[in-house]
């Protein structure tokens, strides 16, 4: 992205004063134009056309912002018959063409290198060792403390709430979720543990909640169905899988 510079003594230059409001809308929006474009300064008739009136470019030309062809400005060079051009565009502050491209393919190089840097290496074919073995080592598992934004699984929501069941506590209802999660996150990140994964921890936590009180009716809470002759793990899976999807639909 470039720009069209609007220096901050503007508002009040003589040139601004003697054009009007409607003109310098005209000005610059064609001057952003003429940023994007990179044409340097030049308006071409049919832009200016396009954004404004006749009388608003006959403003521009009489308040010295903008040039005619066969101006006499000794700074400026001489747009094409019926365009215009940017009095002073390259001394107002604007980069010019080649100077933007110039930046953006330095930046371009710069990625590359950047890129090319991150790019894991191959050993020089002298030292490779061949030690059988095709396959490269996988990437040792990183210990890492808790991120203040993780969130259990569905597996492992389900997994806590069968074993809930199985224990004969409640399951946690969507709130009660959260706030374990909290709790949870709170605590590793206090005592400082680093992890590769942390559900199975949650887990623990999850399945060991006590909750201080039944749910109030009407909380989101999904209860694990009794099936007839006692629960079976299925239904309790059913219970806590509805209760996942429910969670991140809350989510989104
Ligand atoms: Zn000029």
């Amino acid at each position: 992205m470039s720009y069209f510079a609007v220096d901050d003594g503007a508002h009040s230059h003589p040139k601004f004063m003697a054009a009007t409001n409607a003109a310098l809308g005209l000005w610059v929006r064609t001057g952003s134009w003429v940023a994007q474009q990179l044409t340097d300064g030049h308006v071409p008739g049919t832009v200016a056309k396009l954004y404004g009136t006749p009388a608003q470019a006959r403003s521009l030309v009489a308040a010295g912002l903008w040039h005619a062809a066969g101006h006499e400005c000794p700074r400026c060079p001489q747009p094409r018959n019926g365009d215009y051009y940017m009095h002073d565009y390259a001394a107002s502050g604007n980069k010019s063409r080649a100077e933007i491209k110039a930046r953006r393919e330095q930046s371009a190089a710069g990625s590359k290198r950047h890129r090319d840097r991150q790019a894991p290496k191959a050993p020089p074919p002298g030292e490779q060792l061949d030690l059988g073995g095709d396959e490269p080592d996988p990437p040792a598992p990183v210990r890492a403390p808790i991120r203040p934004d993780w969130q259990p699984t569905r597996e492992d929501i389900h997994a806590a709430q069968v074993a809930r069941g199985d224990a004969g506590l409640p399951p946690l209802t969507a709130d009660q979720i959260d706030s374990v999660t909290t709790k949870f996150i709170r605590r590793q990140t206090d005592d400082g543990r680093l992890a590769v994964a942390w559900g199975g921890r949650w887990r623990e936590w999850a399945e060991n909640e006590r909750t201080a009180s039944p749910p109030a009716p009407g909380s989101n809470v999904v209860p694990l169905a009794r099936a007839a002759g006692g629960s079976t793990a299925d239904t309790r899976a059913a219970a806590a899988f509805q209760l996942a999807a429910q969670l991140e639909a809350e989510e989104n």
